[in-house]
């Protein structure tokens, strides 16, 4: 990846790099565009810094034993495949 080394969550976007979330489990590796997974980590507070944090994530399998790697951006197939529909509640009453 040549001498660009990113520091945080803006530097991948800035150097056109896909967060990749690896199951180290199943194998399973997720692609995320970074200035999305920056949103969402700004919506949580979550730092920006790199290694990039697994907190938010869960494997498809369940497993929590992840590692964020990072994916070139022209390794994106092409077309990208279609975003799977997500369904979020307009709001959770926690139990009391
Ligand atoms: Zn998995």
């Amino acid at each position: 990846m040549g001498t660009r080394v990113p520091k945080s969550i803006a530097d991948y976007s800035r150097f056109d790099i896909d967060v990749g979330v690896r199951c180290l489990a199943c194998r399973r590796l997720a692609v995320f565009d970074a200035a999305e997974v920056m949103a969402f980590f700004a919506t949580r507070q979550i730092p920006m810094t790199v290694p990039i944090s697994t907190l938010p994530f869960v494997c498809r399998c369940g497993s929590k034993e992840l590692q964020t790697i990072a994916v070139e951006k022209c390794c994106r197939p092409d077309p990208l495949p279609p975003k799977r529909p997500t369904l979020q509640p307009l709001y959770v009453q926690e139990a009391r």
